[in-house]
């Protein structure tokens, strides 16, 4: 029998291409590519999975997590940029912030908007790597679409759904994008199955490599919204380096951070915390953001994580016997994106 999770998709989400990065400055070959859910998707057809189509939701459910504002930028920033002629002067075809608005900068002053547009990037984007270009936003836009019917479907029943979702969204708070991630999908999907009405409880649970800094920051003062996060250590400095340390807590916030070089033993550890923390909040359904950058041969993350333990992950995950929605995050090595991601949901659905 084939894998039973139905996985959400959307065409539109090829749209972020982006060749280069900016990256200290110096532009770099991109990874966070379409390629990379042309390979999860077919991986997870190879092992039978339903593939469904993401149906478009209105702006709701999105501003329920996101400033408008932050909304507003990302819908016009690239046809803003390319009208005021940056594409040939200076020669940058993405938009990308060079000044932000830093508490030392303002000194207790509140921001201004920027006139200039090269500066309002900076009021939105928290780091210069994360580029806008031409269909940045309809695929961005489309990411969360593809979020939002994945809940819809366990909204309707389903146990489980999975939302092929790329670009990646968990970096991003209610009003700051980066972190190659422009819209927080996964925050999306835990305030729509809120605002469901079948859930009072949600869990939100990221196993990606990195520190799920946009839904902590999002659902900081919301005690309804338990988000738990397993990653690398931010002092041993990766990103997003000045957030997801141990002892950052809230009302509802758990950070189990791990050394460079963690296997499966010790991530598996921090997985089976995010579950106790789940049980102790008391959560009626599930969001995990699933990045499979954990991956041993995955050079963004120092973290050393076979096949085995996602498979492993999944099936501890599936022990809450929760209604689940998964939520495609990182993993950018194109060999094995799809097998991670499969392992994982092949845990998952076995305790189905
Ligand atoms: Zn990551």
């Amino acid at each position: 029998m084939g894998l039973s999770i139905p996985v959400v998709w959307s065409d539109a989400q090829r749209r972020h291409a982006p060749e280069t990065g900016v990256w200290l400055g110096v532009a770099i070959d991109a990874d966070e590519l379409p390629a990379r859910a042309d390979r999860i998707r077919s991986a997870l057809e190879g092992a039978g999975a339903t593939v469904v189509e993401s149906e478009s939701h209105d702006d709701a459910p999105l501003l329920a997590v996101h400033d408008a504002g932050l909304v507003e930028f990302l819908r016009t920033a690239w046809s803003e940029w390319s009208a005021e002629g940056y594409p040939d002067d200076p020669g940058q075809p993405d938009v990308v912030g060079y000044i932000f608005p830093t508490p030392g900068l303002l000194s207790g002053l509140e921001p201004r908007v920027p006139t200039a547009l090269s500066a309002r990037t900076g009021a939105w984007c928290f780091d210069t790597m994360t580029v806008i270009g031409e269909g940045t936003w309809e695929a961005a836009r489309a990411a969360v679409d593809t979020a939002l019917t994945a809940t819809d479907l366990v909204l309707g029943g389903a146990p489980a759904a999975y939302a092929c979702c790329r670009p990646p969204g968990h970096h991003v708070t209610r009003t700051a994008f980066g972190g190659s991630c422009y819209l927080n999908n996964a925050a999306v999907a835990a305030q729509h199955l809120r605002d469901g009405g079948t859930s009072s409880r949600v869990a939100l649970l990221d196993v990606d490599a990195h520190h799920g800094n946009g839904a902590q920051a999002i659902f900081w003062e919301h005690d309804d919204v338990l988000t738990a996060s397993v990653h690398v250590d931010p002092t041993d400095g990766w990103f997003p380096h000045f957030l997801g340390f141990a002892d950052e807590s809230g009302p509802s916030n758990l950070n189990v951070t791990l050394p460079s070089g963690s296997g499966d033993e010790a991530w598996l550890a921090g997985v089976d915390r995010l579950v106790e923390a789940t049980r102790a909040h008391g959560s009626d359904a599930v969001v995990v953001a699933l990045g499979v950058d954990a991956g041993i041969d995955d050079p963004n993350s120092p973290l050393a994580v076979t096949a085995h333990a996602f498979r492993e992950a999944g099936r501890r995950l599936g022990t809450l016997g929760l209604p689940t929605v998964v939520v495609q995050e990182g993993g950018y090595v194109l060999d094995t994106v799809g097998a991670l991601v499969l392992a994982a949901l092949e845990g998952l659905d076995e305790t189905r």
